[in-house]
């Protein structure tokens, strides 16, 4: 065992993991990288709806393209999609009937960019790539991203859905107009590619909590909280109640894990440990996955349900991710 890994099992997950998670640190032993690798590319993401946007992504790595470009175009999928409720086009509004959109991506180098509280724009994981290729900013937000992207040759367009209006003015009628926080109102895509060079980039987007308030962003654009890729380690992405992923920079904390030596699933579970310790989980879903440069992933989730898409060794399959809660 190296000095690295000797630090982080008997410091950082020994110290505090053992003391206030002794069910997770116990159900630990033994068991090492289980999810392993069989070589690049891989794609891995949120949900059910990971599976067609794996495809997507897939389809660019087998040709030789780039992760970044991969992770762009398999989230475009889930984006477009109306039935998909949390992400994009079709996407649940806030509480005054809204659809605003957040989302990030990163690339291998470092280089990032993000949109928040975006309105009628479909594609906004294009919007922000656009943002960390042609400018100097990493975010841009509200007006400011709508008149970005308008500029740039985005078309303005209705992204409530019949559907989705439909189900607000529902919620309307028992909400009094208080945003929920439940274990059901989220699904936002994040996915994490490894490209045919091994080179890592993730994007995360969605239409964040349903009725929330008018102008709250998640976790989903915030780099290191929805989404972080670090090309010496390895990638993270999160879903579920950003207010708890964005009070322990959940992606950032795991992909540091990783690099001071916990597996993916090892730092998965760690990242949940530090929400169950000092926020009221009962009635809120935090889901995470993520992957290292040697291609082992792994998930750890607040409750049970939560599931992710694995594109790996020509298998695209859904996976049932451990949770904390276990019914
Ligand atoms: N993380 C998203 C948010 O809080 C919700 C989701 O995962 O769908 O906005």
């Amino acid at each position: 065992m190296s000095n690295r890994r000797k630090f982080i099992k008997g410091g950082i997950l020994g110290a505090i993991g053992t003391a206030i998670f002794p069910r997770i640190i116990s159900a630990k032993k033994g068991r090492q990288n289980s999810n392993s690798k069989s070589g690049f590319p891989i794609v891995i993401s949120t949900w059910e709806h990971g599976i067609a946007a794996n495809k997507a992504a897939m389809k660019i790595l087998v040709d030789g393209g780039r992760a970044i470009d991969a992770v762009e175009s398999g989230v475009r999928v889930s984006e477009a999609d109306p039935e998909i409720m949390s992400v994009g086009f079709g996407g649940l509004p806030d509480r005054e009937g809204k659809v605003t959109l957040d989302a990030c991506i990163m690339d291998e180098t470092g280089n990032c960019g993000a949109v928040s509280f975006l309105q009628h724009i479909k594609h906004p994981i294009s919007v922000a790539r656009k943002i960390m290729d042609e400018t100097p900013h990493v975010m841009l937000s509200g007006i400011g991203a709508l008149q970005f992207a308008l500029e740039k040759g985005f078309i303005k367009e209705n992204l409530l859905t019949s559907k989705a209006k439909k189900k607000w003015q529902d919620w309307l009628k028992e909400s009094e107009y208080k945003p929920i926080i439940n274990v059901e109102n989220h699904d936002t895509i994040g996915l994490l590619a490894l490209d045919k060079k091994g080179n890592i980039s993730g994007a995360c987007t969605t239409s964040g909590l349903s009725w929330k308030m008018h102008g709250r962003v998640g976790d989903s654009p915030i780099i290191g909280a929805g989404m972080y890729v670090d090309n010496e380690v390895g990638g993270c992405c999160a879903t579920g109640l950003g207010e708890a992923v964005m009070k322990t920079l959940g992606s950032f904390l795991i992909v540091e894990l990783m690099r001071q030596g916990a597996t993916p699933q090892e730092a998965c579970e760690e990242a949940i440990g530090r929400i169950i310790k000092n926020q009221n989980y009962k009635h809120m879903q935090i889901g995470y996955i993520a992957i290292n440069k040697k291609g082992d992933h792994g998930s750890f989730a607040v409750h049970n349900g939560f599931n992710y898409a694995l594109h790996q060794g020509g298998k695209n399959q859904m996976i049932d991710s451990p949770s904390f809660v276990k019914k």
